[in-house]
Parts: C-alpha cells; sequence; structure tokens
C-alpha cells in the first residue's frame, strides 16, 4: 500500500470577509502574516526525523495567493529540510481570481507549485453579486487563462443551490471550464451557517427550498459527467487522471499532516487539530519552539509521549485530539467516494462491526434506493449522496 504523506499549510487571511463564509480567516496587518511563516517553520520542524515522503502538498484557506513568492519559498523550504518530498509530488494552491497576475503565476510555477485550485464559484455575475464576492465573471475568466499559461492541472470551485440556477446554466459552465481546459472542478452546495452575515430572513427567503436545491444538484451532476467531468466524490469531479491526489487522502483514510490555525491532520493513528486563534497560534508556535530547542525529538511533542494534548509552558494548549474510530471512518469518508467502501476491508478492520453493518443494510430496505450494491462494495448513488449523513448514520448506528 502507498504510504505517503500529505501536507496541508492552511494560510487564513483574506482581504475581506464573504458574506456567506463559515471559515476562519483575519484580514493580514502589520507584521502578522510574517510571523505566521514563522509560526508554520516551526510547527513543519516538529516533524524533523520522521523519514517520511511527501507526494501531495496544498496550500488552502482563506486566501493563500495573498502570499508572496518569499512567503511560499520559505514554507516550501522548510518542508523540503524536513520531508524527503517526491519528485512528482502533487503542489496545489488556492487562488481568489481578483489577485491572479501573470507575474505570481509564474513565481508558483517556479517554486515548483504545480495545481491551481480557483476560487470561481459561478460564470454568471448575477450569482456572484449574491454571493458578495468581490470578483466578477470577466475577472475569474481571466485569471483562468493567465493560469492556464503556465499550469495544465486547473480546478475551478462552483457553488451549487443559488437562487434561479438551472440545468442549463450548469451546462454553461461546464463548457466554459472545458474551453477553458479545467481539469477539475468542485461544486459545493451553498449552506448558510449561523454567525454568518448571510443568514438573515432576507437571504434565507431567497434561496431554493430543498426540493429544488437537489434538483440543482442532480443536474450539476449530469452535466459535470456530460462533459467528461466525470464525479468521483459527492462534491467533485474531474477529467480522466485528473482526481485530487491530496483531497483522495482525505477519504480514503490515508496520513496527512495540517499547519497552521484550525488546520487538522491524521497522523500515527491519531486525528488532532489546532484551534482557531491565530493569536494562540503564534503565541504557542513561539513558546515551543524555545521548549522545542531543549528537546532532541523527531516527532511532534504530543506524538512523542502518550499525552492526549500538548500544552505549552503557560499551559495553552495548541493540538486538540480528535476521537478516531477506523471502522467508522472508512465508512463515512468511504461513502463520499463514487467507488464507494470495499466490504472485504470493512470485516478486516473489525468483523464485529463488520457483521453488525451487514445486517443493518439488509434490514434497512428503505436504503435500497440510494445505494448500489455490487459483490464486493458498497456506494451511494446520486440521491443518496444528497442524504448521505442519514444513510451512513443508519448503517452505523
Ligand atoms: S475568500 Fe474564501 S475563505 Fe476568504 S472570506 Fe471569502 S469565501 Fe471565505
Amino acid at each position: 500500500m502507498n504510504d505517503d504523506l500529505g501536507l496541508y499549510v492552511h494560510i487564513p487571511f483574506c482581504a475581506s470577509k464573504c458574506d456567506y463564509c463559515n471559515f476562519y480567516s483575519v484580514m493580514p496587518n502589520g507584521r502578522i502574516i510574517a510571523d505566521y511563516i514563522k509560526a508554520i517553520c516551526t510547527e513543519i520542524t516538529f516533524y524533523k526525523g520522521s523519514h517520511k515522503t511527501v507526494n501531495t502538498i496544498y496550500f488552502g484557506g482563506g486566501t493563500p495567493n495573498i502570499l508572496n513568492f518569499k512567503d511560499f519559498a520559505r514554507i516550501l523550504e522548510t518542508i523540503k529540510k524536513v520531508f524527503k518530498v517526491s519528485l512528482q509530488a502533487e503542489i496545489t494552491i488556492e487562488m481568489n481570481p481578483n489577485l491572479v497576475t501573470n507575474e505570481t503565476v509564474q513565481d508558483f510555477r517556479l517554486l515548483g507549485i504545480n495545481r491551481a485550485s480557483i476560487g470561481v464559484q459561478s460564470f454568471k455575475d448575477r450569482d456572484l453579486a449574491f454571493l458578495r464576492r468581490e470578483h466578477n465573471v470577466n475577472e475569474a475568466k481571466e485569471a483562468i487563462k493567465k493560469i492556464g499559461t503556465v499550469f495544465k492541472n486547473i480546478s475551478i470551485d462552483f457553488i451549487i443551490g443559488l437562487p434561479g440556477q438551472t440545468a442549463k446554466h450548469y451546462e454553461e459552465a461546464a463548457v466554459l471550464a472545458q474551453n477553458y481546459g479545467v481539469k477539475h472542478i468542485s461544486g459545493y452546495l451553498l449552506k448558510v451557517e449561523n454567525g454568518t452575515k448571510f443568514y438573515n430572513k432576507q437571504t434565507l427567503t431567497q434561496l431554493p427550498k430543498d426540493e429544488e436545491t437537489a434538483n440543482q444538484y442532480e443536474h450539476f451532476v449530469d452535466k459535470m459527467n456530460k462533459y467528461g467531468y466525470e464525479q468521483y466524490e459527492i462534491s467533485n469531479f474531474a477529467k480522466t487522471s485528473y482526481e485530487s491526489v491530496h483531497n483522495l487522502k482525505y477519504w480514503q483514510c490515508k496520513e496527512y499532516i495540517g499547519f497552521g490555525t484550525s488546520a487538522h491532520s491524521y497522523f500515527k493513528g491519531r486525528r488532532y487539530y489546532v484551534s482557531n486563534n491565530i493569536s494562540n497560534y503564534l503565541k504557542n508556535m513561539q513558546q515551543a519552539n524555545q521548549r522545542l530547542r531543549l528537546k532532541k525529538g523527531a516527532l511532534p511533542p504530543h506524538l512523542q509521549t502518550r499525552e492526549t494534548t500538548f500544552s505549552t509552558p503557560n499551559d495553552s494548549q495548541i493540538y486538540y485530539t480528535e476521537p478516531c474510530d477506523l471502522f467508522s471512518e472508512r465508512v463515512i469518508l468511504g461513502l463520499r467516494l463514487n467507488r464507494g467502501v470495499l466490504l472485504k476491508e470493512l470485516q478486516e478492520i473489525d468483523g464485529d462491526e463488520y457483521e453488525k453493518f451487514i445486517k443493518r443494510l439488509q434490514t434497512n430496505k428503505e436504503l435500497d434506493k440510494f445505494l448500489i450494491k455490487s459483490n464486493d462494495r458498497i456506494s451511494l448513488s446520486t440521491k443518496g449522496m444528497l442524504i448521505s449523513n442519514y444513510i451512513i448514520a443508519t448503517l452505523l448506528y
């Protein structure tokens, strides 16, 4: 089995806050970017001596392309000092269209970055205005063109579930993407979370009802497949052999390490994450750095011992661990993929749980229309993907 490692680097900076966004991000000011890069590099060095080969690196955000050449160079240099990075590694950067310039695109390529994921969201100005995005369709198209002069592996993000989106709308988007040489498309259903500016009566009443959203999702899947963007995960579609190697690791329960505030990791059989607070992160990394100088350790502090958390001298916590249950995770994450889960693999993980799982599968006949079953695996149908949480809960509990 391929045991190569994935690295995720979280860049939590955005020029402004989009009204629907629920991700953790801050507006950069003063020295905060420089301090953050330093902290990220400290965190990376926690893993010195882990003797792992890295085959994917993913810069996500936030808006990673707010950083400059030197910032990325420093992070990548530190990564290469700590890990062996394979020559064919997939190195992705998420980009906001309105910050894309010919110069930055060239810079990223020089650094060895070879995959771009662009936050296009829609090819209709009406949608972008509804989302109150800072870019318009022309800027998105220009950004793809500029990136396309240097990058072959381009992914774009779409938001599904906006007022008035139709099958025709998605068809036009797929055709445009194809004409621009886009190889991968992610389509996310708009989820309006409490606490965002979007969470108000006026906006909520404009959004399509559940049934219409379900239709929109089915149209989206249909049109993407029609134009050769084959669905391989609930929200992800790719031309042949352009699936995201990095994101597949999440759904296949492979190891990855996340660096930076709010980043999650699955490493050495543990799941852990850093909290959403950049000031704490910066303070903790500074103190951890001092404490680490005294230790000749190979792994991050919380993995050197059997402690479940690691605290800095002032007792503020850096890492929070999450429960790890391989059987449930294989089901929850594996069923997101079109290829689904291999029954034999589930049986090998836990024979008793597997028996219960099969019993529920056989007795809950109402699930049949949402599942695709073959001799050796099960997966979700398109309708099943829309209610994946319900199906997974029924199969597991
Ligand atoms: S650019 Fe992306 S991460 Fe930043 S606020 Fe907008 S949606 Fe959120």
